[in-house]
């Protein structure tokens, strides 16, 4: 993961790396680190930690050069400590180097620098690469060139940036698999991994491409590929806002987020859902239209929380579309040389657009002729550049690393993607009327759950010092429990588990006792009179149950301990509005236990390493 930020202009560059590099800390957090061309000296500080770690550790003031480099780190190899931490040097520390990324073949190069006399001083992939761009500088005297050479050696991903004392005034930014964006001042350019770090300084930005790299000076910039053919750069304008992504009165990014729901929902579904015709209008897939009408087979393909969100959009599509859809975790999909035929359907979901096993496996789906769709928040981003066709799902910056709002966007399209294929097949317009009005009527009943979010804390606060925790729903509920578990665990670091609430006596039922809290998703479907035999059988084991009901049931008051009312809605809308109270429940109890909420130990948001 990590967040990279460089600077070049007339301004002292390193508050404003520092600021940049603050917005990144969702990517990784394990150490921070800046360096500085100083009077024509490199000049470095980095620490494990975080960014204002960093600033308290050091006197950054006296940092009076406005060309620069900063690093925040997701550690992928050695230790998250100083001597690991980015900005990495070449051996005379004339040229340093930050990176976001895995040099898979760094221990072969590592071989051949040491063979030839230099040495590494840290356990990263990434000191090898800045070592190994020295060596080649020492033999070819040209930074650029000692750049490109190296990178076309190198095999894995990259995000970088270069800053050297042999070229003072500029900075060499290259990618392959790690996203780069270049921000367009006047007479500045600000270069980072993600747009957050870019908005306060301009809108106007060029996404740098696979294998292409970049030499920023004060006066303009270059572009060309790592293996030196021409490149034009279209400048886009970044679409969001500088609110979008700060906290806005909020204790945390997650709550905000949260709370954003009713909105992001709505916004997922604008100018899209036409509920008098029972329809769904997707100018994203109007190309690929005919290719859906026909398609025998769907793959859905995505890691961690959008992974979920796939689970559901195979029940919603299948119900719908009658189309047979296969959900696979995006780091297994790619290596088992999977079956994909060209008329087959696959579509990434991904908050981030950038998460490396969901490119890595639409990559191999293209290769083997499949049509490939995106489902992606950023926009602009790597997935959906590469994808053949998709949809935005408009939620905005998601900054907490625990999903929230992107989870219930991403249902919202896959909702709507499922309508709309239904309604091209055999669904009937009054179905698709049913469904439309049902999920037009879900932003206020988000917003309805919200207001009762104190009772959440308070059931929260109780389970705060639980060791385990079982989240058990059927049918659309049982996605929406594995997400509901997943959401406890990141955050709170209890563990959890979500599981198909009939599949319990199939094992996890010899977990039970007095000390085992039960979530049950319990809302009025087909297979609600099981669920509740399913509470009695927790109950009879003393386990306390926590459940997740609708408004006006009644039934569930002698069973469960603890009942959380949400709205009445379809059964196939019914996860969305399950998720919100999951979603408190585990925020209550993460800041009970007194976690850093946004930002998880071990995790980053954009996972763009495999
Ligand atoms: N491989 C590098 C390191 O461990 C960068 C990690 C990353 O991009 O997450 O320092």
């Amino acid at each position: 993961m990590c967040g990279i930020v460089g600077y070049v202009g007339p301004k002292k560059a390193s508050p404003l790396i520092l600021s940049g590099l603050k917005r990144l800390e969702y990517r990784g957090y394990d150490s921070a680190g800046i360096c500085i061309i100083d009077a024509e000296d490199l000049t470095i500080h980095k620490k494990a930690g975080r960014v204002v770690d960093l600033e308290q550790s050091v006197d950054l003031s006296h940092l009076t050069g406005t060309v620069g480099v900063g690093h925040t780190r997701w550690a992928t190899h050695g230790l998250p400590n100083d001597v690991n931490a980015h900005p990495h040097t070449n051996n005379d520390g004339s040229i340093a180097l930050v990176h976001n990324g895995i040099i898979e073949n760094y221990l072969t190069i590592k071989k051949k620098l040491i063979n030839a006399g230099y040495t590494v001083a840290s356990e990263t992939d990434s000191e090898v690469l800045a070592v190994f761009i020295g060596m080649l500088y020492d033999s070819l005297g040209n930074l650029e060139q000692a750049v490109q050479t190296a990178l076309q050696e190198v095999d894995g991903t990259f995000g970088i940036v270069v800053a050297s004392t042999h070229e003072p005034n500029q900075l060499i930014a290259a990618r392959r698999g790690s996203p780069l964006i270049l921000g367009v001042g006047q007479d500045e350019y600000v270069v980072a991994s993600d747009a957050a770090a870019i908005i306060a300084h301009t809108r106007q930005v060029v996404y740098l491409q696979e294998n292409e790299m970049a030499v920023l000076t004060r006066d303009g910039f270059t572009t060309k590929t790592i293996s030196n053919e021409e490149t034009h750069s279209v400048i886009e304008e970044i679409s969001f806002e500088l609110e979008e992504i700060e906290k806005g009165g909020f204790e945390h990014f997650m709550l905000k987020e949260i709370y954003e729901q009713p909105i992001t929902f709505h916004d997922g579904f604008r100018g899209r859902l036409l509920v008098d015709e029972g329809n769904v209008r997707l100018g994203g897939l109007a190309k690929v239209q005919e290719k859906l009408r026909t398609a025998q087979r769907i793959i859905i393909t995505a890691c961690g929380t959008s992974w979920h969100a796939a689970l559901v959009g195979e029940y919603l599509i299948e119900q719908l579309a009658r189309v047979p859809v296969e959900v696979e975790y995006a780091s297994e999909f790619r290596y088992r040389n999977p079956i994909i035929y060209p008329d087959d359907i696959v579509i990434a979901i991904s908050q981030s657009g950038e998460t490396a096993d969901t490119l890595a496996a639409i990559r191999e789906a293209k290769l083997k002729g499949a049509t490939v769709l995106g489902m992606v928040n950023v926009v602009g981003s790597t997935i959906a550049r590469e994808t053949d066709a998709g949809v935005y799902l408009h939620a905005g910056p998601e900054i907490g690393v625990a999903s929230t709002k992107a989870f219930t966007s991403q249902l919202c399209i896959l909702t709507q993607f499922a309508l709309y294929l239904g309604r091209m097949r055999d669904l009937t317009a009054e179905a698709g009327r049913e469904l439309a009005q049902g999920m037009a009527q879900i932003p206020d009943q988000i917003r309805s759950i919200l207001e009762h979010a104190e009772s959440i804390a308070h059931i929260a606060r109780q389970y705060a010092t639980a060791t385990n925790f079982l989240y058990l729903g059927r049918g659309y509920q049982f996605p929406a429990a594995l997400e509901g578990a997943l959401k406890l665990k990141e955050i709170s670091y209890i563990h959890a588990e979500g599981y198909p609430a009939a599949e319990m006596k199939h094992g996890p039922i010899a977990l039970i006792d007095e000390h085992m809290p039960v979530v049950f998703i319990a809302t009025k479907d087909e297979t609600y009179d099981k669920v509740l035999s399913n509470i009695e059988e927790v109950k009879a084991r003393r386990g306390t149950v926590i459940a997740i009901a609708n408004e006006g049931d009644h039934q569930i008051d002698r069973l469960a301990d603890h009942v959380i009312r949400i709205p009445t809605t379809l059964p196939m809308l019914a996860p969305i509005l399950a998720s919100i109270p999951l979603q408190l429940l585990a925020y209550y109890i993460a800041v009970e236990r007194g976690c850093n909420v946004d930002m998880p130990r071990n995790l980053a948001k954009s996972v763009t390493v495999e």
